[in-house]
Formats: structure tokens, sequence, C-alpha cells
């Protein structure tokens, strides 16, 4: 990806953890998408903020309430962004 003004905002304050969520979530790949959530696969082993581990995909739960139906048992992480929307990173 290329967006030239998501340039390297070097860390030089370890700002809001929303805001690097979101960031992050520009260097996935989308797979799916409905009201009450959306799913990004890691296709290049960006590190689970959580655990610092890559992980494979990450959820974000779009309602205060989401029930996930998980097809294999996996590691969760889970991280929260500003509007305490969950985000969670799989790890198989
Ligand atoms: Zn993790």
């Amino acid at each position: 990806m290329d967006d030239a003004d998501a340039a390297d905002d070097t860390a030089d304050e370890p700002t809001e953890e929303a805001e690097s969520l979101q960031e992050l979530v520009n260097y996935l790949t989308p797979r799916r998408d409905n009201e009450t959530m959306a799913t990004y696969q890691n296709t290049t082993s960006i590190a689970c903020p959580a655990c610092g581990k890559p992980f494979d995909y990450l959820v974000v739960c779009k309602q205060d309430q989401t029930s996930l139906s998980l097809s294999n048992v996996m590691d969760l992480c889970v991280s929260a962004d500003h509007d305490g929307r969950p985000f969670l990173f799989t790890h198989e």
C-alpha cells in the first residue's frame, strides 16, 4: 500500500492506542464487512498490538453486542478503539 499521506508517524509519543488501531486496519486486507462486524486478513504479518506476535485476522465489532461463531479453536487478543468497539485479533 502506498498512501503518500499515511507516512511514517514515527511514534515520538505513545499517543492513543485507538489511533494506531485505525491505522493498522489500513494495512490489512478486507475480507468481510456487514452491519455487525468487519473482518480483515493480516496478509503481511503485522504484529498484534496486544501480544506482539503476528495475527491472522482482525475482527472489528460494530455493535455493542455481537456473537462470533468460530469454526476453530484459536487464541484471541482484544483491544478497543476510542468508541469502545472491540478489535479482536485471532491467532491460529
Ligand atoms: Zn495477540
